[in-house]
């Protein structure tokens, strides 16, 4: 259902909104903002809000600063864990000679989104966002539980943080299904989805905000950094797709055997997954999860009941409908990340090839199977040979890759106190 921008202003300021918060996505993915008093937002709401793309990563130069972000009506959320009277609208970015920018990721994935429309594709995605909820002990971060995997009693610690959280999702529209204890001290996974693919990104960035928020209510800080503690599991984003055409699920099936065009998908993501590492796993960091032992993938490989491959395939009472992506991590742009997965899977439904026999064994021991990047750089050098990086807009793949190569550059020269721990045995 769409509806006018101008009647969504007049919608919120009736239901008693009283502020606007106007989002624009930057190239990581993070949101940026402005607040607006509802009777001053009127305007912005039909003519766009103006701001300065030069101080937002990736969207202008100094000379070139004027932008306009246009609210997306489908894409309005309200703060209900604070007082309700503050509303979310996620924009799209226009230059002032309001030509669409290239640049502003949701702009890329609604593109993409049509463009898997007019080949007569449908998406449906969800996401397993997991996250550690911790407290700061001396400007580090430590464990604020000791918490297991479905624990049913460490979580009194965090439980009324988690009650408000899950209550705060399901009353902002959020699609979400469950909250439960993660695997490591600490850890929290929420599940999104299955829904339409803009909207997925978008909940998913608004869940992120939503829980830093609330988590500092409680003294606690919530991330989701890929691996913040060491020798325990990392944080993933599993993410969840099934494809549809002609109102009919191209995945599913009830042989227990994958479908024809599930294979496809199945075999181009295997075949460009250390390309689409760059985006799903994007920081120095990711690659520190993606590490043998923590239910990461390591090796390219796909399998059913197996929770070590790349991609696994659920299966309810024999019942498959979708493919589960093990490799993204809860830091990727999720506009970027899942644009470039709906992209390697229609390049796929083209090449129709057979995917490699599903794996029984336990990924991290094979040998002979190709390992997934094990850091940004090794990430990075495959993007750019990659047929991905000449399906986005090149002012976009070249600002995308500028910025992560200048990351992984910082990091590479930077002493850190792991190298201080080593040098005292030669010092
Ligand atoms: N935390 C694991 C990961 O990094 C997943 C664990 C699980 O969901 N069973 O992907
Ligand atoms: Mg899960
Ligand atoms: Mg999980
Ligand atoms: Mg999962």
């Amino acid at each position: 259902l769409e509806i006018e921008p101008s009647d969504l202003w007049r919608i919120l300021k009736a239901s008693g909104i009283k502020y606007v918060k106007f989002i624009v996505i930057d190239i990581n993915g993070a949101p940026r903002s402005e607040i607006v008093p509802i009777d001053m937002a009127k305007d912005l709401f039909i003519d766009g809000m103006p701001f300065d793309a030069s101080s937002i990563p990736s969207y202008s130069t100094v000379n070139k600063s004027d932008f306009i972000a246009y609210v997306d009506p489908r894409a309005v959320y309200v703060e209900y864990w604070q007082d309700g009277k503050v509303a979310d609208v996620f924009t799209m970015v226009s230059d002032i000679a309001n030509k669409p920018s290239l640049l502003d990721p949701r702009r890329i994935l609604n593109d993409t989104l049509e463009q898997a429309k007019s080949k007569g594709y449908n998406f449906l995605m969800g996401v397993e966002v997991e996250f550690f909820v911790v407290k700061e002990d001396g400007g580090k971060p430590v464990f604020a539980d000791s918490g297991i995997y479905f624990d049913g009693w460490n979580t009194t610690a965090q439980s009324q943080f988690m009650k408000e959280l899950i209550t705060a999702i399901a009353k902002a529209g959020i699609n979400y299904t469950k909250i439960h204890h993660e695997v490591a001290p600490s850890q929290y996974e929420v599940n999104i989805g299955a829904i339409d693919p803009l909207r997925l990104a978008d909940q998913m960035i608004y869940f992120k905000i939503m829980a830093k928020d609330m988590a500092k209510k409680y003294g606690l800080i919530a991330t989701f950094m890929p691996k913040p503690f060491w020798g325990v599991n990392g944080s993933g984003a599993h993410t969840h797709i099934s494809v549809w055409r002609n109102g009919e699920n191209l995945f599913l099936s009830n042989t227990g055997k994958i479908t024809e065009e599930c294979g496809y998908a199945i075999s181009s993501i295997l075949g460009n997954a250390r390309a689409l590492s760059s985006f799903v796993a994007p920081l120095v960091n990711s690659y520190k999860r993606l590490v043998p032992h923590y239910e990461a993938p390591t090796r390219i490989v796909w399998g059913y009941a197996n929770r070590s491959a790349m991609v696994r395939i659920p299966q309810y009472k024999m019942r498959i409908n979708r493919i589960e992506y093990r490799h993204p991590d809860p830091s990727m742009n999720p506009y970027l990340a899942f644009a470039a997965m709906i992209k390697t899977i229609l390049r796929g439904f083209e090449e129709r090839r057979e995917p490699p026999s599903p794996t029984e064994d336990v990924a991290y021991e094979l040998v002979n199977t190709l390992e997934t990047p094990t850091t940004l750089e090794d990430a990075l050098k495959e993007l750019s040979k990659s047929f991905l990086f000449s399906e986005f807009p090149s002012d976009l793949m070249n600002a995308y890759l500028r910025a992560k190569q200048n990351e992984w550059e910082d990091y590479l020269t930077r002493v850190g106190p792991w190298e201080r721990t080593w040098n005292v045995i030669t010092d």
